[in-house]
């Protein structure tokens, strides 16, 4: 085992897992393997109110039935939030309470952030004025000018961001008293000695905000992969938010099917040949996975 590669998928169990969650399951399982490394599994119910009972156990069945099968326990963020308040005080006096509503900050008017949120306009960052009580906490991004933050990606390649301009101050507890999820994510991938994360290129706009985290609280940046996303005849992202169907895989033959088409979504087709069961096609994708990613050295993007 390569001790110097350790990936893992993160799941949030918010419903069943749809064809677009098995892309990024079976991105960052194949590059596992093919680094040799080890591959986690950490469930992402830290919003315990959108985690819906039974998903995360349906999702770890699914990922063993079609041979995805995870090295040692798999982590549940619902029960590590001691360890994302003690960051949350490691942050100091970067971290404000803050008395808005969404419908307040959406009537800033300020432009809307690449998740569609909208960009906070620093209304609390002075403190909450007379009248409000705090509902959520915020970190500090550093003024415009002094906010980049930059990384390559290993398929989008380089990436310049700048945090005031693109996030804003950010949550990292939310009104409910949920932790955020860039908070989670940056303490749990350091926790778990993630070097590399493989996941969809809808989640591309918040590594800087988990490196800028990472920064502050000394952690190392992990190598970060961000395939592209499957999308609906519609052009949206396949979701449960979109009516995304859940993934079923009741006989072999389904489970086959399941697997050529995240193969072929991550453009492994090519090189996969005819598979005619579940064991050839873990013997061909493995080195798919290989010649993908030296193709994609030559050329600058990893669609298929
Ligand atoms: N839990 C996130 C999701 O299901 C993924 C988080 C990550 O890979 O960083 O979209």
């Amino acid at each position: 085992m390569n001790a110097s590669y350790i990936g893992r998928f993160a799941p949030s169990p918010t419903g069943p897992l749809h064809a677009g969650s098995l892309v990024a399951a079976l991105a960052s399982y194949l590059d596992a393997k093919v680094h040799g490394g080890q591959w986690l599994v950490r469930i992402e119910d830290v919003d315990e109110g959108r985690s819906v009972a039974g998903a995360a156990d349906a999702a770890l069945a699914l990922l063993a039935r079609l041979g995805m099968q995870w090295d040692g326990e798999v982590v549940w963020q619902s029960r590590r939030t001691d360890l994302y308040q003690a960051a949350c005080a490691r942050l100091g006096a970067l971290v404000y309470p803050c008395g808005c509503n969404r419908r307040e900050i959406a009537d800033s008017r300020l432009a809307l952030a690449a998740d569609g949120s909208a960009i906070y306009p620093g209304t609390c960052r002075h403190g909450i004025a007379p009248g409000k009580l705090a509902r959520s906490l915020r970190l500090r991004v550093p003024a415009a000018g002094e906010d980049a933050i930059g990384f390559i990606d290993r398929c989008a390649g380089p990436v310049d961001a700048q945090l005031a301009r693109d996030a804003g101050d950010f949550i990292l507890q939310r009104g409910d008293g949920y932790w955020a999820y860039q908070l989670a994510v940056v303490v749990d991938d350091a926790a778990q000695g993630i070097t590399d994360v493989v996941r969809g290129a809808d989640l591309l706009d918040s590594t800087p905000r988990q490196i800028y985290l990472q920064r502050l609280l000394q952690l190392p940046t992990p190598r970060y992969l961000h395939v592209p996303v499957l999308r609906n005849a519609r052009g949206e992202k396949l979701s449960k938010q979109t009516g995304a169907e859940a993934v079923t895989a009741h006989d072999d033959a389904a489970v086959l099917r399941v697997l050529l088409a995240a193969a072929a979504a991550l453009g492994l087709a090519p090189w996969l040949g005819a598979v005619d069961g579940l064991a050839a096609f873990w013997r061909a994708a493995v080195p798919a996975w290989a010649c993908k990613l030296q193709a994609h050295q030559h050329a600058p993007v990893l669609h298929g």
